[in-house]
């Protein structure tokens, strides 16, 4: 297979750094597709860890071409400060080893006032629990046609044209809110100041990419967040404002759907979320307390406790479905350690009847209770197992029944954070 997608199948956190991490060894290229730099990976490699928000996981390896794709918002001044923190840590950045899409719509300052004005006026139950960064009102801006993109900053006359369209909109917005009008002429001269630093690095990537796979390169699509925050599929309008799904990845850089050869979904032994929104399985007991203990369950970027709760097997396949996953990554199985028994839902009741998804409507959803079928666990450690036969019957099981529950294979199980704690069953590279 040339070319792998890698999807969260839950509502992220799930574990993509790592796995995306052992995948890009193998890459050539390594592109993203969609979100912001409201995905946080940490990546271990020899001893060093790196912290990532926009930049692509590749990008600390040498050799590697780490692309940004115009499915991405970008915010220029933490890209120059990322690639500044990673280059102190003796990584080498330019633009043979970075590419960004011109076609890549900007997040500027007055997003992340937007974002964060209308969090603090939203009533609780409304709030969405945005990260803050300005990602939403970017993608708003994208869709509404105002937003500014790379290549607009390399030409004054655009760069200014493009501001005041912008202009028109978010200051109506802001007097609604209370916020002052935006200082024109700061933001252009910041948008000037970074203009340099981003534009060595801006390409046509969808060119670049159909070359490099007509050379038989192998891409490496690397998702963020988790195909239950899609803009469509998620749990809406607690969601992020971009596609998450595979299918995103090809219209996120510019190739055609043919080009994905595989879809590997990554997926929690259990499942977590953060902020609002609905979540069938929840524990508000001990054993929810315990999963978020075991499991370290802290966002990486916000330091927000995690939801925890049961694997819930009626999400997962739907969201294999919606983005085609071919073999998922199980992760964190070490977590289930020690627990005595363990459930899985495997349907939901609603008003009586039994449903095998999870409704669109937000009534039905909050209706929803879980039905579970359970399982013994296990006592035996399964951390670092790299063998199945490092594995209890137990774990084994469970494993196997989560496989039939959601309809599709394990590929790969990871039994710690370290990258050579995994079992492999399906390489998703081998032809
Ligand atoms: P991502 O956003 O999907 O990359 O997920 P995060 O990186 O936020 O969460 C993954 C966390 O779990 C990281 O701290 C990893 O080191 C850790 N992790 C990944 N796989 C495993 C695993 O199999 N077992 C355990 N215990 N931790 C894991």
């Amino acid at each position: 297979m040339a070319n792998v997608v890698v999807v969260g199948a839950q509502w992220g956190d799930e574990g993509k750094g790592k796995i995306v991490d052992w995948l890009s060894e193998r890459a050539d290229v390594i592109a993203r597709f969609q979100g912001g730099h409201n995905a946080g990976h940490t990546l271990v490699i020899g001893g060093t860890v790196y912290k990532l928000n926009a930049l692509p996981s590749g990008v600390v390896r040498p050799d590697k071409l780490s692309v940004i794709g115009n499915g991405v918002v970008l915010d220029p001044w933490h890209l120059v400060e990322e690639i500044a923190s990673i280059r102190a840590q003796g990584v080498e950045i330019g633009p043979e080893t970075l590419m960004i899409a011109e076609n890549t719509p900007l997040i500027l300052p007055i997003h992340g006032e937007l974002d964060r004005a209308r969090e603090a006026v939203a009533s609780p139950d409304a709030k969405i629990g945005t990260t803050g960064r300005g990602i939403g009102p970017a993608y708003e801006d994208k869709v509404g046609r105002r937003s500014v993109r790379v290549a607009d900053l390399a030409d004054d006359a655009t760069l200014e044209a493009r501001i005041d369209r912008a202009l028109l909109h978010h200051d109506a917005l802001r007097r609604g809110l209370g916020l002052d009008p935006v200082d024109r002429a700061t933001l252009l001269a910041r948008l000037r100041e970074v203009a340099p630093e981003i534009l060595q690095y801006a390409a046509p990537v969808w060119k670049v990419l159909n070359e490099k796979r007509k050379a038989g390169r192998r891409i490496l699509f690397e998702g963020a967040q988790g195909a239950l925050l899609d803009i469509d599929f998620g749990t809406y309008p607690f969601v992020t404002s971009s596609n998450v799904i595979a299918g995103q990845a090809a219209t996120g850089v510019g190739v055609g759907p043919g080009a994905i050869d595989f879809v590997l979904g990554i997926v929690k032994a259990y499942t977590t979320r953060v902020g609002e929104g609905p979540f069938p399985t929840e524990l508000n007991d001990d054993d929810g307390q315990r999963l978020g203990e075991r499991g370290h369950e802290f966002g990486t970027v916000t330091g927000r406790k995690r939801r925890c709760g049961w694997f819930d097997a009626v999400l997962v396949r739907q969201t294999c479905a919606t983005s085609g996953v071919n073999g998922i990554a199980l992760t964190k199985l070490d977590v289930l350690d020690g627990f005595e028994t363990l459930r899985i839902c495997t349907g939901y009741d609603l008003d009586g009847k039994r449903l095998d998804h999870l409704p669109t409507a937000a009534d039905e959803q909050a209706r929803c209770v879980p039905l579970y079928e359970e399982m013994p666990g296990w006592n035996e450690s399964t951390e670092g197992a790299r063998r199945w036969a490092d594995l209890p019957a137990n774990a084994i099981k469970y494993v196997r029944r989560v496989e039939e529950l959601i309809d599709c294979p394990v590929a790969l199980l990871s039994t710690s954070p370290e990258r050579d704690d995994t079992i492999l069953v399906t390489d998703p590279f081998a032809d």
